[in-house]
């Protein structure tokens, strides 16, 4: 074991990262058959942990699977895995597949599911992505129509991404049927006359934490944001764009498609959310977790 390896966690087991294996005939590997979740460690405290566990739950329940421990059982695991990587901040990632079986598409009968868990490092925002804003690009959705499901297979996501990152550009946008939809990694907020929509829960969106986070702040702080649909047409109008992620927490979108958004320059609604957000996330840092959540 390399010094200061991470340590990951496999099937109950935890073990050097360069250790840690799972078969060639998982169907994760085969088929993509299985679900993950991505959660932000600020100081050692997992954020919305519980939120993360109930939608991998969810996520297993629309693909015909249990969460293989019980929810106090899987929150123990993922705490002793970052207080086995020494805490601090950083990026839990959560998989869980069908498990191992000889390849056939129909489910096993007798399977047990794989569960993977890392803990690794976050790479801080840079300050200006989030002083001056990123690029975005607009695509078609090429997804497929459960997008509320936090599938592995990823590989429209990651086609997208990589178009945006040839063009210069942070996040790619999906489009469908005149609808601005959400990120390939990120959930979407835009502005219109000083109010920020974000597409509401549906099969083409992933029901998103942070995003969830903001619109709860929004509530407590009389802040005007709600969930909405957007249009293609109103999108490229947008006074502000935001996109929201757990590691990315919320960024400014500047540039969609080469054209400024709005006047350029980050909006005062995304200040003021950021501003929000950020003191919830320093209450985890000094604080731990606010209770069950
Ligand atoms: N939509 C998609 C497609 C994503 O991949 C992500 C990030 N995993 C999000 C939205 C944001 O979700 P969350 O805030 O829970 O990270």
């Amino acid at each position: 074991m390399a010094e200061g390896e991470p340590l990951a966690y496999v099937n109950g087991t935890f073990l050097p990262l360069s250790e840690a294996k799972v078969s060639i005939l998982d169907r994760g590997f085969q088929f993509a058959d299985g679900v993950y979740e991505v959660i932000p460690v600020y100081a050692g405290s997992p954020f919305r942990l519980g939120a993360h566990i109930r939608r991998l739950a969810r996520s297993l329940g629309d693909i015909g699977m249990d969460l293989p421990m019980a929810t106090a059982a899987f929150a123990e695991a993922v705490y002793e895995l970052i207080k086995r990587n020494e805490g601090g901040d950083c990026q839990a990632y959560i998989q869980v597949t069908r498990g191992e079986a000889p390849r056939n598409h129909s489910f096993p009968e007798a399977v047990h599911p794989t569960v993977v868990m890392t803990c690794t490092p976050v790479t801080p925002v840079p300050g200006e992505w989030v002083r001056d804003g990123v690029a975005a690009i607009s695509v078609e959705d090429i997804r497929w129509a459960r997008c509320d499901i936090k599938a592995i297979s990823l590989l429209p996501n990651v086609m997208m991404r990589q178009k945006a990152a040839e063009q210069g550009a942070y996040e790619a946008i999906w489009m469908h049927e005149g609808r601005a939809v959400e990120g390939a990694a990120s959930n979407l907020f835009a502005v219109f006359d000083g109010e920020a929509r974000t597409p509401p829960d549906g099969p083409r969106v992933l029901p998103g934490i942070t995003r969830d986070v903001v619109l709860e702040l929004a509530a407590d702080e009389a802040l005007p944001v709600r969930t909405g649909e957007i249009t293609a047409d109103e999108l490229a109008a947008a006074e502000e764009v935001w996109v929201t992620s757990s590691t990315k927490e919320i960024l400014p979108v500047t540039r969609l498609d080469q054209q400024p958004v709005g006047s350029g320059r980050p909006g005062p609604l995304f200040r003021t959310v950021l501003d929000a957000y950020r003191a919830r996330i320093q209450a985890i840092r000094e604080h731990g977790e606010e209770g069950p959540s």
